[in-house]
């Protein structure tokens, strides 16, 4: 029998397929040295009462608790970390005042170091105490503190993914919150690649650089062709916003006469490694690119109801087979929480499929075949991010990462209402997901690493 670092006893939940979850009841999850999992073992299994005679008891073997529970890590695929000092606020306007008179002057502040240090360390921690175990990161123009924020997830024990945002055009970037010149942002760009790749040597759970166009707006062309240049270069992660509302996605049509998306692809911006903030306005011609180069779609749901002028048909692209998962896009979207975003991507999906205008017959009035449910969602948070990313995250299977966060329905001050014993552990899954607020998540792990507990 093998050596493992550590081993679990609990039921866990995990996605089968985008619309089904398995149920690993009273399971045993056997780490190895590399924080992946080696082996699971059901109950049934013939080595099970092995394992359990060789490690229970031991500091390595750990037993949840009766009402609690492992679900996946989730992977937030777009939060703007210099903007969680700002969450909650300024909701009611439009995004144009929402950039210039909130927005660019916070993240012009990220030069001092001593306010990102204090604003990245909080936003890590919090994400991590959601339940987020990786999560894809938009920081500043700014080459030092951007490299901090890697630093930190780094040190925090978060699977972190990072960019160092470009905005390089004097016509559409205040002067005070802009990259020097193109060249300049190309420079910081390949330097801040070679350095987190440096980092990602002596971090366990992994950190990545991320080649970041704002977005098309806000960059000159020769900009986003050497950042194309760059992603294949050093084989990166790319993140941008695509065709996310009326303007933004009006402006890319009226600057290149051709879909952001197509747009994006000229520039070499979409690889199996890029990842699209919000895509509402995608046309199919759009999501078959994006099928067919790997690109995925990070889904936004909360920020899209203030943002984007839309609500994403989900349903229609997950058909046409485009990677998708789920994104906080703080702050845009108020909340840290992945929780939060998978309850609105279903509330959402359902209101874009009833329709929402009451003057018009019921028959007229919204898009069929439009919702998802609590399931799919799941998914979106948690396979769909890893596979987003390409990386073995997001699901509690051999072979991918003891990425996991331990929930309790049991907590005396905030007990979910579970009043039988042998409650079907699906209607127990679908109330977790509806009902579990931070304080219910006593645990989480990343890569075999605890990184928070309360
Ligand atoms: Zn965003």
């Amino acid at each position: 029998m093998d050596n493992y670092m550590k081993i679990f006893q609990g039921t866990a939940f995990s996605s089968k397929s985008p619309k089904e979850i398995q149920i690993l009841k009273d399971y045993l999850f056997c780490i190895n040295a590399e924080g992946i999992i080696a082996k699971i073992a059901a109950p049934e299994d013939s080595d099970y009462q092995l394992l359990l005679d060789r490690y229970q008891g031991m500091p390595n073997f750990h037993r949840l608790a009766d009402g609690q529970y492992f679900l996946p890590g989730f992977i937030d695929l777009h939060v703007h970390a210099p903007q969680w000092a700002q969450s909650g606020t300024a909701l009611d306007i439009s995004l144009y005042d929402w950039l210039n008179t909130y927005t660019f002057p916070l993240e012009s502040k990220f030069s001092d170091l001593d306010f990102a240090k204090k604003v990245y360390n909080d936003v890590v921690s919090t994400l991590l105490g959601n339940g987020t175990t990786t999560a894809l990161y938009f920081a500043t123009v700014h080459k030092e503190a951007s490299l901090l924020l890697a630093e930190i997830c780094a040190d925090k024990g978060q699977r972190g993914l990072v960019g160092k945002v470009v905005m390089d055009d004097p016509e559409q970037n205040p002067e005070y919150y802009r990259d020097a010149d193109t060249r300049t942002a190309l420079a910081d760009t390949e330097q801040f690649i070679v350095a987190v790749q440096e980092l990602a040597k002596s971090t366990k759970q992994g950190v990545y650089p991320v080649v970041t166009p704002r977005f098309i707006p806000s960059c000159t062309d020769e900009a986003l062709k050497g950042l194309g240049e760059l992603a294949a270069k050093y084989d990166a992660y790319v993140q941008s916003h695509c065709s996310e509302s009326d303007w933004a996605h009006g402006y890319v049509q009226d600057r290149f006469h051709k879909n952001d998306a197509f747009a994006l692809h000229d520039f070499g911006l979409l690889r199996d490694k890029s990842v699209m903030a919000h895509c509402n306005f995608l046309d199919d011609h759009d999501v078959d690119l994006f099928a067919e180069t790997g690109t995925a779609i990070a889904h936004c749901p909360i920020s899209n109801a203030y943002f984007a002028n839309s609500v994403i048909p989900i349903a229609h692209f997950q058909v046409k087979g485009v990677e998708i998962g789920l994104g906080s896009d703080i702050s845009g979207g108020f909340s840290p929480s992945l929780y939060d975003n998978i309850r609105q991507a279903v509330i959402s999906s359902r209101m874009l499929e009833d329709g929402v205008n009451t003057s018009l017959p019921a028959s007229d009035r919204g898009v069929p075949g439009s919702r998802i449910t609590i399931h799919e969602a799941f998914y979106l948070a948690t396979a769909g991010g890893g596979e987003s990313l390409s990386l073995p995250i997001g699901r509690i299977e051999e072979n991918y990462a003891w990425d996991v966060q331990v929930v309790d329905t049991k907590l005396p001050s905030a007990k979910l209402p579970i009043f039988n014993e042998n409650e079907n552990l699906d209607d127990v899954f679908q109330k977790m997901m509806y009902l579990i607020r931070p304080e219910h998540i006593r645990e989480v792990w990343v890569q075999g690493e605890k990184v928070h507990s309360r």
